[in-house]
Parts: C-alpha cells; structure tokens; sequence
C-alpha cells in the first residue's frame, strides 16, 4: 500500500463531499449573503487555544499508558492502534491505516503508520507527527536488570501522540484555514541500533510518491515536567530559515520552554522526511533522566508542557508562518 494512494483516495472522497456543499449557484442575484459566509468558518488560532484542554491532553498521555509497554508484536500495541485510530477517526475528515511488514531477523514485524486530516482539502499542508511505538527494551536503563524490560514510554512515545490527539479535537471544532495532515508513526524506537530504528517514517518518506507536506512539525519527548526545547542541530541544519521561524514564533508567543539556542543534532522521524525535501522541525526534549529507561512513566510528565507545545503549534497551523 502507499500513502499517496491513500492520499488521493481520501481526497477524492472529500472533494466529492466538497463540491456537492459548493455546487450552489454564486451568481444568483437574491443572494446579497458575502461569498465568503457561505463557506465553512474556519477557526482562529485565538479560539482554538482556548478549546485545547491541557488535562485532556494528558488524561490521552495516560490512557496510553495504561495499556503498557507498546512495542510492536505486543497485545498492548494492537489495543493502542485500535485506540488511536478509532479517536482519530472521531475528529478527522477521514483517517486510514498505512500498513507495512519489516523483517527482523527472522521475525516479521507489522506495523502501521495512523494518518488523519483537518480543513481544507488542498492548498498548504501542513504535517504534524510523532510517534506511537515504545521501545522494546531499556537498554540505558542504570540497572542492567532492567536493559532487556520493556519501556512506559509516557514521555517518549505517549506525550507527543497525546498533543495531536487532543489537537485533532480541536480541529474538528475550529477547521483550520489551511490543510492539516497529522500522522503517527509507527516502528520509530525498535531497534537496538538506528538500522531498524524510524521504520515507519521512512516507509511514509519513501512511499509519499508526488505528494508532499510543504512543512511539518515533529514532537517527540515534550511531555517532561521540566521542559526544555533547544533548537534541535538537524531541523536547523537542513532548513535554517523554516527551523529560526518556529523558534521565534515560540519567543513571540512568550513560551519560555524553547531556548534560542542550539541543542544536540538528533536522529529521529524527522530526518527520513528532510531527505526527501520536507522541511521539518524536531521538537524534542532531550535532557530527560528517564530516556530509554523504565523510569519514563506518567509522573515525570506534565499536562503544562503538552500545553506549551500545543500553542506553538496552534500558532503554526492558524496563523501561518
Ligand atoms: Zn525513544
């Protein structure tokens, strides 16, 4: 399966939708209604700030946990798919699955990536993701008893899922003005080395065909009660210009966490997309004592810091760049 076939199967289906809402006559002479008000009212960063709740997002953060560990194979990891989905599907103007199989070994992994997408059916698009998966193993965890256990991944995994999915309510309720295409990632933190590690973004990267995001935002690790966002090295490397604008649009907004600073360049989701040609920020907190450890659990998250990253990109989605 490919993702722009997805793509434009879903398009076709909204669009159809579209057209019938527009096929009204906008020559008719008794109609003194402004064009623009026949059109569905799209949202404003102003509203949308508002309807984002900070304990909602988090109660998601939980709800993910609560299923366990979520590493790919596990029954924990199905039950977090159906969830994901299923939410997803509530909100979007349509959802679907992008399958794929990865061998490990002799072991067949299935994976699926989870897309959705909000307003407008063309124009600028925008992509948000994270990723969904946890890490089978706590291999930096200090105690070596615990390096072969499975991750919580409350802060890795489960806190940037949480942001989108409390996102993709607010979306519903204040369409955005520009297209929003939010995927989740499956596969990202599998691996015992980078080599099958971001297996999902890659097979979202390699099968985007013509299709492509004109920019996106990665959030990974932004649930840590002690947020700290430098710029991440890779983001600013590939796109200096796109990665200043986020980090100043943070600074505007008066969001303390992001430093005007360059952090460490780090190898995440973001990359496979930057490869082929998408500019894309990482979002990533990666001064985290509990980093790949069984420690990573709800306790050491805040709802506070799922709230400052929703507004940097609320900003991002309504107003623009
Ligand atoms: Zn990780």
């Amino acid at each position: 399966m490919n993702v722009q076939r997805y793509l434009l199967l879903l398009t076709y289906l909204c669009c159809g939708v579209l057209s019938i809402a527009y096929a009204e006559p906008d020559s008719d002479s008794r109609d003194v209604q402004p064009k623009e008000a026949r059109h569905a009212r799209v949202g404003t960063a102003r509203e949308a700030n508002v309807t984002f709740s900070a304990q909602r997002a988090f109660a998601m953060l939980e709800k993910q946990c609560e299923f366990g560990p979520r590493p790919p194979g596990s029954a924990a990891h199905r039950e977090t798919q159906n969830y994901l989905f299923t939410e997803l599907q509530k909100y979007a103007n349509s959802a679907a699955l992008q399958p794929l199989e990865y061998k490990v070994g002799t072991e067949t992994l299935h994976l699926n990536n989870i897309l959705a997408e909000f307003g407008p059916m063309s124009g600028e698009t925008v992509l948000l993701a994270a990723h969904w998966d946890t890490r089978p193993i706590a291999d930096h965890d200090p105690k070596p008893e615990n390096r072969e256990t499975p991750i919580l991944g409350a802060n890795d995994g489960a806190s940037g899922v949480a942001v989108l999915l409390e996102l993709a309510r607010v979306f519903k309720t204040h369409p955005p003005p520009r297209r929003v295409v939010i995927v989740l990632f499956d596969g990202e933190d599998y691996g015992k080395t980078a080599d099958d590690m971001f297996i999902g973004s890659r097979f979202f990267a390699r099968n985007l065909g013509k299709w492509k995001p004109d920019y996106g935002i990665l959030l990974d690790m932004v649930g840590d009660k002690n947020l700290t966002l430098p710029i991440e090295a890779n983001s600013w490397n590939a796109n200096r210009a796109f990665t200043a604008a986020i980090w100043n649009r943070a600074a505007a907004l008066g969001l303390a966490p992001f430093q005007q600073r360059l952090g460490p360049a780090i190898m995440d989701d973001h990359v496979p997309l930057i490869k082929v040609g998408i500019p894309m920020v990482d979002i990533i907190d990666f001064d985290y004592p509990y980093w790949h450890t069984i420690e990573d659990t709800v306790d050491k998250c805040s709802p506070k810091s799922l709230e400052v990253v929703a507004t940097l990109v609320i900003s991002v989605v309504y107003d623009g760049l």
